[in-house]
C-alpha cells in the first residue's frame, strides 16, 4: 500500500475508537489467523462483585470478611477489589495490612491484626500446608460450574472459607467473537483462571478453545507456542499480567479501559474497550491494503 492509504487508513481508525501506533501496523494486521483473548477485563468487565462466603464449620463469616477483605484492600486486582468493597459494606471499616505480598496468578499474603492470612487459588493455600475441607472444595466447585470465581481464605495455619465473586461478560463479546469468525479467524481464550470458569465463560460468548491457569509470566509462551505452529497471532488483553504477551503477539491490541503498561505493549489501542473494535481494526486493515495495492 502507498503512504498515504495507509495515513488515511490511520486516520479513519481514530474515527472509529482505533489507535493505531504506526502506518506499518495496518501490514501486521492484514494476515492474523488466530486471536488470543485474554479473559478478565477483556472478554468480561473485570468488574467483579463479592457474591458468597462460605464459611467452614465454627468459623465467623465477619472475621473472615474483615481479614480477607483487609488483605484484598491492598491489592489492585478486580477479585481483591470486590473482595475488600463487599467487606466494607458488611462489617465496616477495615484493619491496615502489614507485610503486604502479591504473589503472583496466585493470590495475597500479609499479616492483618496479628494474623497471617492467605487469600487466593487453593494452590497458595497448598504451599502453606492449608488444605479445604470438603465442603469448602464443594462450594468452591460449585460456584466454579457457575462461572463464577471462587477464592480460599486461609489464616493462622487454616483454611477457613471459600469466597465467591462474579464478573460479568461484557455485552458486546459475544457479537465481537461471531464476527471474528466471520473473518475466518480463530479465537482462542486465555486466562490465569481456573479451567471450569474459564470454559463457562467461553461458552456464553461463543469460544470453544480455552486455554486455562496460565500463570501471568507464561501468558507470552503461549503465544510463541501458537506462532511456533505457524500461526499469525493477535492478542487482545488489559492487564498488566498480559503486556509481554501483547509484546510478543504479531499483533497486539490493548483495551482503552485497561492498564497503561498493556497500551504501551501494543501496536493498537481500543478506546472504548468494546472488543467489536477489533474486529473493525482488522477489516479496516484488509480494506486498506486490499483495495490500494
Ligand atoms: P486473569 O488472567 O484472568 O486476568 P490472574 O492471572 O490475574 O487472572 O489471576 C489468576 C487467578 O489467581 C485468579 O483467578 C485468582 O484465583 C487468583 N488471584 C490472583 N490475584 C488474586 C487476589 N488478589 N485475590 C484472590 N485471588 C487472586
Ligand atoms: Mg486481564
Amino acid at each position: 500500500a502507498t503512504p498515504t492509504a495507509l495515513m488515511v487508513g490511520t486516520g479513519r481508525g481514530a474515527q472509529m475508537g482505533i489507535l493505531i501506533k504506526g502506518p506499518e501496523v495496518l501490514e501486521h494486521t492484514k494476515n492474523i489467523d488466530t486471536v488470543v483473548l485474554d479473559k478478565t477485563g477483556t472478554v468480561t468487565t473485570g468488574k467483579m462483585t463479592l457474591l458468597n462466603v462460605h464459611v467452614a464449620e465454627g468459623e465467623s463469616e465477619a472475621e473472615v470478611l474483615r481479614l480477607a477483605g483487609a488483605l484484598e484492600d491492598a491489592s489492585e486486582h478486580p477479585i481483591a477489589q470486590a473482595i475488600a468493597a463487599g467487606a466494607r459494606s458488611k462489617v465496616g471499616a477495615l484493619p491496615a495490612p502489614e507485610d503486604f505480598a502479591n504473589v503472583e496468578g496466585l493470590g495475597v499474603q500479609g499479616v492483618v491484626d496479628g494474623h497471617a492470612v492467605l487469600v487466593g487459588r487453593p494452590k497458595l493455600l497448598a504451599e502453606w500446608s492449608q488444605h479445604l475441607p470438603v465442603e469448602l472444595e464443594r462450594a468452591m466447585e460449585q460456584a466454579q460450574a457457575r462461572g463464577e470465581t471462587a477464592v480460599a481464605v486461609g489464616y493462622d495455619g487454616k483454611a477457613r472459607a471459600v469466597l465467591t465473586v462474579a464478573d460479568q461478560v461484557k455485552e458486546t463479546s459475544a457479537e465481537a467473537i461471531e464476527r471474528l469468525r466471520g473473518l475466518g479467524l480463530t479465537p482462542i481464550l486465555l486466562t490465569g483462571d481456573n479451567e471450569t470458569v474459564a470454559r463457562a465463560v467461553a461458552a456464553q460468548v461463543g469460544i470453544t478453545e480455552v486455554i486455562a491457569e496460565v500463570l501471568p509470566a507464561d501468558k507470552v509462551d503461549v503465544v510463541k507456542q501458537l506462532q511456533g505452529e505457524g500461526k499469525k497471532v493477535a492478542m487482545v488483553g488489559d492487564g498488566v499480567n498480559d503486556a509481554a504477551a501483547l509484546a510478543q503477539a504479531d499483533l497486539g491490541l490493548a483495551m482503552g479501559t485497561g492498564t497503561d503498561v498493556a497500551i504501551e505493549a501494543s501496536d493498537l489501542t481500543l478506546v472504548r474497550g468494546d472488543l467489536r473494535a477489533a474486529v473493525d481494526a482488522i477489516r479496516l486493515a484488509r480494506r486498506t491494503l486490499g483495495t490500494i495495492k
